[in-house]
């Protein structure tokens, strides 16, 4: 069979535990044989983190940005236990806000819908994303518990010298003080990403804060979004037949509880970060959300929403059977393949990346799944496999489109 070739490179980020297993299998079952695969690769492994003093996080990031389109294993967090578990030289910072930090941007985290895993809430036919803004506010803050009776300001010292001043609480008691901060440019690119990546998935966009409350903070959120749109995307969202639409987020709450889906919703960060726990979960499970950070240029960077699976892994190097879901892994994969072939005039790898998909979730619809999807599937009699089951009995189906 002739391989389909490819023009660019992927960046590959290779990371930890059960999904750099997962990660090998895909490769060998799912791509290799039907891809002349060209990829960039980056080992994002813990330990090899460590041999180059974190290097490789960055030049992986670099890289994402020279070639456009990245696509990343989930890797260790270090914490005080993978200190000693790993020997490390210092405690690394996590490397999802390493590349963050360097290509900037909103993260976009989507649910993979399949028939037989339905949504707790009946309403949704779709799917609903949630664009989160990673910068800023109560992420970045700064507090103070506040011991007794005193003053509280907020103060700012212009580049003069010169100080603006506003009582924040004239405390009469003990009680507790926060200062959080955001800034324009950061805004601006979540406007920007969010618009952009609407206008690709040609779905109306929901933006929500508390303006109401927050006339300033969160009202400039509001307006930076609105000439955004006025400016650069109004024209482009009439011609694509799509929405912008503002809101209070109560009111976004109560509405996203009665509709069909198929919304981008973009959340402030603490916002995005409570509200994709909800919904990831309502939707059946963490294995079946995707996640791709979108920066302001169009560079992409593609991954799996959920971790590197520790206690499976254990098990694994056990040589007991796992029955890890690859499906999230796979789609960070077809994600980027999808977006190289776009970019490069590749129809097919773009269209390859859509066989895959349709294979996968095909295998799940016929009942064939892993322990995850088999414990809440509404289909009945489901047949739970194990990871390389799984991943074979999608290579069947692939190999027979
Ligand atoms: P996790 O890997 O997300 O797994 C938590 C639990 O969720 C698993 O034990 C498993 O439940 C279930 N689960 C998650 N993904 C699954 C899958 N693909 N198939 C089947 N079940 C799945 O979180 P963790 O074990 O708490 O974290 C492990 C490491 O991941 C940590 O070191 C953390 O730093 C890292 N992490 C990385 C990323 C990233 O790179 N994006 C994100 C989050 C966490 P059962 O055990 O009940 O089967
Ligand atoms: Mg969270």
């Amino acid at each position: 069979m002739n391989r389909i070739p490819m023009k660019t490179p992927l960046v590959e980020m290779d990371g930890d535990e059960m999904t750099r297993i997962l990660w090998k299998m895909i490769k060998e079952e799912l791509l290799l044989p039907f891809i002349d695969l060209r990829t960039e690769y980056y080992d994002l492994g813990l330990k090899h983190r460590d041999e180059t003093d974190d290097q490789v996080t960055v030049d992986a990031a670099n890289a994402a940005l020279k070639y456009g389109v990245a696509v990343k294993c989930a890797t260790i967090t270090p914490n005080a236990a993978r200190m000693d578990e790993y020997h490390l030289k210092k405690m690394y910072r996590s490397p999802n806000g390493t590349i963050r930090a360097i290509m900037d941007g909103t993260v976009f985290r989507r649910p993979i819908t399949v028939k037989g895993i339905e949504p707790n809430v009946r309403t949704w036919k779709k799917p609903i994303t949630i664009a989160r803004h990673a910068y800023g506010d109560v992420y970045r803050n700064v507090e103070m518990v506040v011991p007794g009776p005193g003053r509280a300001e907020l103060v700012f010292t212009d580049e003069n010298g010169h100080e603006t001043r506003k009582l924040i609480h004239e405390f009469q008691g003990p009680g507790v003080v926060q200062g959080m901060h955001n800034l324009d440019k950061s805004i601006t690119s979540f406007a920007r990403s969010c618009f952009s990546y609407a206008l690709d998935a040609k779905e109306d966009l929901w933006f929500a804060s508390k303006d109401t409350i927050s006339k300033q903070y969160d009202g400039r959120f509001k307006e930076i979004f609105q000439t955004v749109f006025d400016n650069e995307y109004k024209e482009k969202f009439e011609k694509a037949g799509i929405a912008y639409f503002y809101t209070l987020i109560d009111d976004a709450v109560a509405r996203i509880m009665k509709s069909q889906g198929g919304i981008i919703w973009a959340c402030k960060n603490y916002d995005g970060d409570v509200m994709s726990d909800m919904l990831s979960s309502a939707f059946g499970s963490l294995a079946m959300m995707t996640s791709v950070l979108v920066n302001p240029d169009g560079k992409y960077e593609y991954e799996a929403a959920h971790g590197t699976v520790q206690r499976h892994y254990y098990k694994y190097l056990k040589g007991e059977e796992t029955s890890t879901n690859p499906v999230a892994t796979i789609f960070a994969w077809t994600g980027a393949l999808r977006k190289r072939g776009q970019l490069d005039g590749t129809e097919a790898l773009s269209s390859f990346a859509d066989k895959l998909e349709k294979a996968t979730l095909s295998t799940i619809e016929s009942g064939k799944m892993t322990g995850d999807l088999a414990r809440i599937t509404t289909l009945e009699n489901p047949q739970k496999l194990n990871t390389e089951e799984f991943i074979k009995a999608i290579r069947m189906l692939l190999e027979n489109m």
